[in-house]
């Protein structure tokens, strides 16, 4: 149509002039001269009409592409700017989730720990080479366990807050291969639970591995570090300073009140009581 247009202009202008010569001419008849101011009236009209018919589509045309414009920056900032709010999020605090719709998912659904209460202090030993394994197992610094867990977490964090303590985690859910690597180094199931028999609660979502910190999120002296392969890390082990046996004490409390129980030879560790879930073997997404 835009083609056409100047075209239909040009022929409405050249018949009009023509038309506009024989009006004024004195010897044509009454009736024709009529008939004559008709048509250059008719010639006048779309003389006025064509150009703005013209303006009008171009107009819509201009409204649609700033439509198509403005379309693309939605599309464009719902793909692009967000993306360094995520970034931001991850680096900071991730947004809380809604503890009713947290409830709400099935028992064998995973929770990030951090959506429940950034008040967590993530310390993931396997994220780094700070580990027995001297090597980097996890590819991001990720705790994850299954519904029930998390929110028996939830209720040790909300519990220890109030006595102006905190809780640091050095692992929750473990990959099976995980596990495997860590047998081959220690084959003992005393510290590494066999991944050809039973495996480790780690590899069911249901365990973690963790310690007490400050009211500000700094790690308390628990008498042996991490992972401290030795009798010195038994419950029943009690050369200890009293502070020390006093924390232990408080976080295997604190545990168990929230559906926790611990193990013998490990002061961090602590499974949830109902651990009916299938061992799980995918890696967590690090987006
Ligand atoms: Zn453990």
């Amino acid at each position: 149509m835009g083609i056409i247009l100047p075209f239909l202009h040009e022929i409405v202008i050249s018949f009009s002039l023509r038309l506009a010569q024989p009006v004024a001419n004195k010897y044509y008849s009454a009736p024709f001269r009529k008939i004559m101011m008709s048509l250059r009236l008719l010639c006048l009209w779309l003389l006025a009409f064509l150009p703005l018919s013209a303006c009008e589509t171009s107009g819509k045309k201009e409204t649609s592409s700033q439509n198509s414009t403005a379309d693309a920056t939605i599309s464009q900032s719902d793909t692009v700017i967000p993306q360094p709010d995520r970034i931001a999020a991850k680096a900071t605090t991730l947004p809380l989730a809604d503890l009713d719709s947290i409830r709400q998912l099935s028992d064998t659904a995973f929770v990030e720990l951090l959506r429940l209460d950034t008040s967590f202090v993530l310390t993931m030993k396997y994220a780094t080479a700070d580990n027995f394994l001297k090597e980097k197992v996890y590819d991001c610094d990720k705790c994850l366990l299954r519904k029930q867990p998390a929110l028996g977490l939830l209720k040790a964090q909300q519990l220890l807050k109030e006595k102006g303590y905190g809780l640091q985690l050095f692992d929750c859910y473990r990959p099976l291969d995980v596990q495997k690597k860590m047998w081959e180094i220690m084959p003992d199931d005393r510290y590494v639970g066999n991944p050809y028999g039973n495996g480790s609660v780690h590899n069911k979502g249901a365990a973690v591995d963790l310690t007490l910190t400050d009211s500000t999120g700094h790690e308390l002296d628990m008498g042996t570090h991490f992972d401290f392969f030795g009798r010195e890390a038994h419950h029943a082990y009690t050369h200890l300073p009293a502070e020390v046996l006093e924390r232990r004490k408080l976080l295997k409390n604190i545990m168990q009140e929230a559906g926790f129980e611990p193990i013998t030879s490990e002061w961090w560790h602590y499974s949830y009581r109902h651990q009916n879930y299938p061992t799980a073997n995918f890696k967590p997404a690090c987006e």
